[in-house]
Formats: structure tokens, C-alpha cells, sequence
């Protein structure tokens, strides 16, 4: 019987190959003043730019462009970012990028009207953001995040090695564009890394407790999508179709975690983010990937077999149980075809930090929502088992 359920989507999507085009009408609606918040310009991105700020200004809407966001913001960019939008007394702020522009213009709309800084407001926290929260207009490059319709901010603070998140239905971005045009530029490996983040969204959208038959519909068209799709988006970046298809799943699986969540290996791969920044997050996903499977599909038969048929859709087992251990095989061949099968010790992860990583790899809540809760010591050994190579004795003591 179908249980009850919320689903909450406050996002405008405009969707479509030239839709970039409209940019400048949609901030328009929401004042006369914005910041333009984007990361450096990566080779080719000028034009791309340039018609945007050319968008805007054709609205009547007056623009400043802070350019200064790396991959994985830190509190440091969101303090300088907001200090632009406050000396300008921005109406609106636009996100031109990956996960990273949308999240910092989203933590951006906070700080630049609250108290204090963007870190004050994380979900935990009380006061949360209230109406004075700049409205947030998200135009996507990448195809990873999902961050053009959820309410998440994810920034990093340095000095703390700790990444985390603001959570407030005020983030969703007013409007969203989804140009994917604008993802013909992105990389092979850039695309597999994002492509692969999505991927986890939809996926642990399956697995969170708080999902429901309509995430679930979301979820699996997107894995559909994404297992099909991602390969050939490596394997050729002019792939309008392909693109499109990815545009599309991230999207989905953006509208999934949105309503559900994700569960254990997000909960690690921020740990990895926070205290080893040069990491991915795409990567620090599909590290892990292997070994949480391993781990925890005993925990929910039935949920891992329906996400086994939906990654292998030709490898039909005979009983439940092996549809759900067939989850662990069907993750590693699809990580091998998009070439992320990836070790810790790869991503210069040192061995003695691993102790650390699994103590702050349980501080967000993500793991207690995934079908097993797993404790210190087993999240030590899913680590030990993603290092590469042998971890077989005793973890060392961290510093
Ligand atoms: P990113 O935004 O960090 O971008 C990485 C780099 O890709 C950029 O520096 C840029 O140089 C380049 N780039 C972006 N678009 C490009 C294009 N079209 N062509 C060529 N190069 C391009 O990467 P991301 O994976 O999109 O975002 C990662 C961040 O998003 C992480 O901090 C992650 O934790 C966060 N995240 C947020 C949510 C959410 O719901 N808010 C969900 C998942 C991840």
C-alpha cells in the first residue's frame, strides 16, 4: 500500500539546448542589481561570459561579476563574494557554473544579509536564514550536482577541514537553467567525475530512508539515463544528445535528493572533501563506492536488487539476494567503463589519516540514513578496503 509522503519543488526549470539566452529575463524579475558569481575563467568560457553579462545588462539589470570560486568554495570565497554583494546592494545573485558557483552564490545570498557568516547558518544551527536570503538564479555547466534545484550549499571551512552544508528551503534557486550547450566544453574526466556525482544522487536517493514513489520514479529514470549516456559523454563532449540526456538525469536526481536525500557514502565523500580539498567530489565518491556496496547490501534485499537491475539492466539474476549482491559487481564494471575506479591512496590520501577521515566521515548525518547504520569500525575498514593496495594491520592513530 502506498504510504503517505511530501515532495516539495519550488524551482522554475527552464530546460533546453540556447535556453542560456533567457538569462537575463529571468534575473530581471527579480530587481535591477546582481552579482554574477562564477569560478575563473577555464579555456573557452570568455564568450560564454560575455553573453551573459550582455543578457543581463539588455534586461536593464545592472551587474557585477565575482569570479573568484574554486572547486569546493571555502568560507573564505563566500566572505569575499558577499562583501562585493553588500557594497553593491545586490537584488539578485546569479550562478554561472558547476556546483561549486551555484552553492556559493546560494551561501553568497545568506551571508551578504545575515548576521555573521555563511558557516553560522549551516542545517544544524539555529537561527536558520530567514526572508531576507537573496533570491538565487542558477545556470548550470556542469552535469553533477543537482544544485540548480536543491536548497543545499555546500562549503568547506579551511581551518576546521570540515565541509558541510546550509539547508533551507529558501536556497532553491528561484530559477534554473539547464543549457546543455554549455556542457559540451566540460572534460572527459571532469565529465565522469560529475556524471558520476549524479549518478550517487539518484542512487542514494533509492536507499534514504525518507524516499518515496515519486523520488523513486525520478531516481531510476536518471540511473536509466546516466548508465547509458555518461559513456558516450566521455567518450565524445561534442555529444549533444548525450549531453542532453546527462543534462536531464542530473536534473532528476537533483529533484530526488531535493525530496529524499543522500545517505553513508555522501557522509564520507564530504569527509574526504573537507579535510582534502584537491579531491573531487565526484572522486571521493566513487572511492568508496565499491566498498559501501560490499558492506551494507545485506541491509536491504530488496532496494539494492531494484538498483542492481537498474545499473545492469541485462543481468538478470534468479532470486533477490543475488540481484542484490550482483549491486556490488554491477558498481565496479560501471565505474571501470567511465574510468573512476579510483583507490584512496591514488587521490594522496595518506594511510595515517585514514583514523581521522572515519571519525569525521560520522559527524554529518547522511550515514544514519542509509539502510545499514554502520559504526567507527566498520566505516575504518570500508576506508581500509578504498586505500588500495594492503591495509591489513591495525589502522594507525591519527595526529
Ligand atoms: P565545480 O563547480 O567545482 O567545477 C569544477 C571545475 O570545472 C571548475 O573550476 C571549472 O573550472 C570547471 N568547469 C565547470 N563547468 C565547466 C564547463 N562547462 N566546461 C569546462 N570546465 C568547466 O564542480 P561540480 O562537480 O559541479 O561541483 C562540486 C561542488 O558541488 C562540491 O563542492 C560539491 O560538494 C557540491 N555539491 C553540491 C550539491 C548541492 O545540492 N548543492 C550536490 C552535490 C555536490
Amino acid at each position: 500500500m502506498l504510504s503517505g509522503f511530501n515532495y516539495h519543488q519550488p524551482t522554475a526549470l527552464r530546460f533546453g539546448a540556447g535556453r542560456v539566452n533567457e538569462v537575463g529575463g529571468e534575473v530581471a524579475r527579480f530587481g535591477t542589481r546582481c552579482l554574477l558569481v562564477t569560478a575563473k575563467a577555464w579555456p573557452g568560457v570568455e564568450p560564454l561570459y560575455d553573453r551573459v553579462l550582455a543578457s543581463i545588462r539588455e534586461a536593464g539589470v545592472e551587474v557585477w561579476h565575482f569570479d573568484e570560486v574554486p572547486p569546493n568554495p571555502t568560507t573564505e570565497t563566500i566572505a569575499r563574494g558577499a562583501a562585493v554583494a553588500k557594497a553593491r546592494r545586490v537584488d539578485v545573485v546569479l550562478a554561472l557554473g558547476g556546483g561549486s558557483s551555484m552553492d556559493s552564490a546560494k551561501a553568497i545570498a545568506v551571508e551578504a544579509t545575515h548576521p555573521g557568516g555563511a558557516w553560522d547558518y549551516l542545517f544544524y544551527k539555529s537561527p536558520q536564514p530567514d526572508s531576507r536570503t537573496l533570491p538565487v538564479v542558477a545556470v548550470t555547466t556542469t552535469s553533477g550536482t543537482g544544485s540548480h534545484v536543491t536548497q543545499v550549499a555546500v562549503i568547506t571551512h579551511p581551518d576546521r577541514r570540515d565541509k558541510s552544508a546550509l539547508y533551507n528551503a529558501l536556497l532553491f534557486p528561484r530559477a534554473a537553467i539547464v543549457d546543455p550547450e554549455l556542457m559540451l566544453s566540460v572534460p572527459p574526466h571532469l565529465t565522469a567525475a560529475t556524471g558520476f556525482d549524479a549518478f550517487t544522487h539518484a542512487f542514494e536517493s533509492v536507499l534514504h530512508c525518507g524516499g518515496s514513489p515519486y523520488t523513486g520514479l525520478l531516481a531510476l529514470e536518471a540511473i536509466r539515463l546516466i548508465v547509458s549516456n555518461l559513456p558516450r559523454a566521455i567518450a565524445d563532449g561534442r555529444d549533444l544528445e548525450a549531453r542532453t540526456a546527462m543534462a536531464w538525469a542530473d536534473t532528476l536526481a537533483g529533484l530526488s535528493i531535493a525530496s529524499a536525500g543522500v545517505s553513508l557514502p555522501h557522509g564520507i565523500g564530504m569527509a574526504i572533501g573537507g579535510m582534502f580539498p584537491h579531491v573531487m567530489h565526484g572522486e571521493a565518491l566513487a572511492v568508496v563506492y565499491p566498498a559501501v556496496m560490499r558492506h551494507t547490501w545485506r541491509a536491504d534485499v530488496s532496494r539494492f536488487a531494484r538498483l542492481a537491475r537498474a545499473v545492469d539492466p541485462a543481468g538478470r539474476s534468479t532470486t533477490p539476494e543475488s540481484d542484490a549482491e550482483r549491486c556490488v559487481d554491477a558498481i565496479e564494471s560501471f565505474l571501470d567503463r567511465i574510468g573512476m575506479r579510483l583507490t584512496l591512496a591514488g587521490l594522496r590520501v595518506p594511510v595515517e589519516e585514514l583514523p581521522a577521515l572515519a571519525r569525521q566521515s560520522l559527524v554529518l548525518p547522511d550515514y544514519k540514513n542509509h539502510p545499514k547504520v554502520v559504526d567507527i569500525d566498520e566505516v575504518e575498514a570500508i576506508l581500509a578496503e578504498s586505500f588500495g593496495g594492503r591495509v591489513d594491520q591495525p589502522l594507525p592513530e591519527s595526529a
